[in-house]
C-alpha cells in the first residue's frame, strides 16, 4: 500500500489504530475456515466516524475492505482474498444503552456474545441464539452472517432480534436503518438486508437488538441410539408432536468417538445421540416437556434415555458437544478436521434422509465425514477429516461436498443454515439462489458500485474453492 494512503489512515485512527507489520498482516489473513490471504493493512477503528473516513479513502482509491469480528467464521467470509484493508472491529465493543422499558439494547459490533449475555442477565434478559463459538465470536459477525446456534430451534436466529443498526456504506455515508420499536412495518427493511450480507454491503457500527426474557428453569435429556437414522427420526417425531425443545443437538458415531477420545469419555459410547433441552418458567413445565422427550425417544428406538437437572452433568454434555470441531482433529493422526460441506439446512422431516445421503457420499469418495448439528431446526454440520497436504484427498473432498450440497438443495434445503456463504459455499449458493441472483447482483452494484466491500465472495466467486487454501498443499500454493 502506498505510503501516502497509510499516512491518511494514520491521521484518522492514530499510530496505534493500524498495523502493517508482517506478523499482524499474516495473522489477520485467517478466520476459522480452510482459507488464508494476507491483507495490506489492518485497521482497528474506534467509532462510526473513523470507519466513515476510512471508507471514503478506500472508495476513492478503490481498495478492498473486509470487516472482521473475532475471525471465527468457518467459510472464509472474513478472509481478504483480494488483499487491501482488514477492518478489525474489536475496539468497538461497548454496550451503549439497555432500555428495559422499551425492550432493546444498543451495542457496538465488537462485543462478544457471552459478554453481552452477562450484561443482559442482570436485567433478566438474554440474546438467545447460542452459537458454539459463544466464548469468542462478536455480535457484529453474528449479524453479518445471520448466525444462530443451539437455541435457534425455539428462539430463532440473529436476524430475528435485530430491530435496527447503523452501517457505513462503501462511499463513507453513515446510514441508520430500522427502528427501536418492537414492531416496524415501514417499507424495505434495510437493517434486515444487512443481516447475512457478510460485509459486502456496508460496515456495521452499531446494532439495536430486541430483548427477550430468560426462562427461569431448564433441564436436559441425553438419548442414545443404535444408528443416526433413528436419532433423526426421533427429532422429526418430536417436532411433529408438536414439541419445540429449547435446544436439540445430534451427534454421529465419529463425533462421539472423537469427543470421548479427546475429553475422557463424557458421552456414552453409542452410534448416535441427541441432547435435548426443555426450558420454561416453572419446574412443572420443564419436567412435563422432558417426559414427552423421553417417551418419543423410546418410541423411536432410543437404547438409553438419561434426563438431567444437574448443572454439572449438563455442562459436561454441552461442553462435549461444543468441542466436536477441535476433538475431530485429534481423532486420526495426520488428519485434520475441515469445514468443507459445513452447515447445511434441510426441512426437519428430511434430516434422516439427508444424514443417510451424507454417509453414502462419504463411502463413494472414500472420505471420513462426521455429522452433527442443531438438528432440531434441520441444521446439519459435517466435518471432513483430511490429510492437509494430500491434493487427491482435497479433490475427493470437494466432489463429496458438491454432492452433499446438491442433496440438501434437492431436499428443499440450503447450503448454509447459519455459517454463511463466504468462499466455501459460493458455487452452490449460486445454484441455490439462481432465481434471486440478478436481484442480488443489482443490490450489490447499487450499494457498492466500485466493488470494494469484501469483493470476490458469494455471487462473485469464480474458480475452485481450493484456490486460497491455508494448508501446505503444493498443488494449491
Ligand atoms: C468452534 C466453532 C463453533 C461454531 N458454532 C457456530 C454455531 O453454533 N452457530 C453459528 O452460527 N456459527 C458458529 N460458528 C461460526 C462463527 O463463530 C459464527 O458464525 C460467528 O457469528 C462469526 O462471528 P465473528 O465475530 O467471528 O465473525 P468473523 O468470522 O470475523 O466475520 C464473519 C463475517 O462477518 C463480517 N463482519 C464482521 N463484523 C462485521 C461488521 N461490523 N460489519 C460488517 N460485516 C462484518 C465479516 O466480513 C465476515 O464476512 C462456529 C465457529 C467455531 C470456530
Amino acid at each position: 500500500m502506498e505510503q501516502r494512503i497509510i499516512d491518511s489512515i494514520e491521521k484518522i485512527v492514530g499510530k496505534d489504530g493500524y498495523s502493517t507489520k508482517p506478523a499482524d498482516l499474516y495473522t489477520y489473513g485467517f478466520d476459522a475456515s480452510i482459507f488464508h490471504k494476507t491483507p495490506e493493512i489492518v485497521i482497528q477503528p474506534r467509532s462510526t466516524e473513523e470507519v466513515s473516513e476510512i471508507m471514503k479513502i478506500a472508495n476513492r482509491e478503490k481498495i478492498p475492505v473486509v470487516a472482521r469480528g473475532a475471525g471465527t467464521g468457518l467459510c472464509g467470509s472474513a478472509v481478504p482474498i483480494k488483499g487491501g484493508i482488514v477492518m478489525a472491529m474489536q475496539r468497538m465493543n461497548k454496550v451503549k444503552k439497555v432500555s428495559v422499558a422499551d425492550l432493546w439494547v444498543d451495542i457496538e459490533p465488537g462485543i462478544n456474545y457471552n459478554d453481552l449475555n452477562e450484561v443482559l442477565a442482570k436485567y433478566g434478559f438474554f440474546f438467545p441464539p447460542a452459537p458454539g463459538s459463544a466464548e469468542a465470536c462478536h455480535i457484529g459477525g453474528m449479524v453479518a452472517l445471520n448466525a444462530s446456534g443451539m437455541k435457534a430451534v425455539k428462539y430463532g436466529a440473529t436476524r430475528d432480534y435485530v430491530l435496527g443498526l447503523t452501517f457505513v456504506k462503501a462511499d463513507g455515508e453513515i446510514v441508520r436503518a430500522g427502528t427501536r420499536t418492537v414492531k416496524d412495518a415501514s417499507g424495505y427493511q434495510l437493517a434486515r438486508l444487512m443481516c447475512g450480507s457478510e460485509g459486502t454491503l456496508g460496515i456495521i457500527t452499531e446494532i439495536t437488538l430486541k430483548l427477550t426474557t430468560k426462562p427461569k428453569k431448564s433441564a436436559y435429556c441425553l438419548c442414545a441410539f443404535n444408528n443416526i437414522h433413528d436419532a433423526g427420526s426421533c427429532i422429526a417425531a418430536l417436532i411433529a408432536k408438536p414439541m419445540i425443545p429449547a435446544s436439540c443437538e445430534m451427534m454421529d458415531s465419529i463425533s462421539i468417538k472423537a469427543v470421548n477420545k479427546a475429553r475422557g469419555n463424557p458421552l456414552p459410547a453409542c452410534e448416535a445421540l441427541c441432547i435435548f433441552e426443555a426450558d420454561g418458567e416453572t419446574d412443572e413445565v420443564v419436567s412435563r416437556d422432558l417426559k414427552i422427550i423421553e417417551e418419543i425417544a423410546k418410541s423411536t428406538g432410543a437404547i438409553s434415555v438419561t434426563p438431567s437437572y444437574d448443572q454439572k452433568q449438563i455442562d459436561a454434555w454441552t461442553d462435549a458437544r461444543k468441542s466436536i470441531l477441535a476433538a475431530l482433529s485429534a481423532l486420526m493422526p495426520g488428519y485434520t478436521s475441515v469445514s468443507l460441506a459445513d452447515d447445511m439446512g434441510v426441512p426437519i422431516s428430511k434430516v434422516p434422509a439427508a444424514v443417510k445421503a451424507f454417509q453414502d457420499i462419504a463411502a463413494k469418495y472414500d472420505v471420513t465425514i462426521a455429522t452433527y448439528g442443531h438438528a432440531g431446526d434441520g441444521n446439519l454440520h459435517t466435518k471432513m477429516l483430511v490429510q492437509p497436504s494430500n491434493a487427491d484427498m482435497w479433490e475427493r473432498g470437494v466432489k463429496a461436498t458438491d454432492e452433499i450440497f446438491d442433496v440438501c438443495i434437492d431436499l428443499g434445503g440450503t447450503v448454509t443454515g447459519e455459517h454463511g456463504v463466504g468462499i466455501a459455499k459460493a458455487p452452490k449458493y449460486m445454484r441455490e439462489r439462481a432465481s434471486e441472483l440478478s436481484s442480488i447482483i443489482a443490490i450489490k452494484k447499487a450499494m457498492d458500485p466500485n466493488n470494494i466491500l469484501n469483493p470476490g465472495k458469494l455471487e462473485q466467486w469464480e474458480g475452485s474453492i481450493l484456490a486460497n487454501l491455508r494448508y501446505p498443499c503444493k498443488e494449491y500454493m
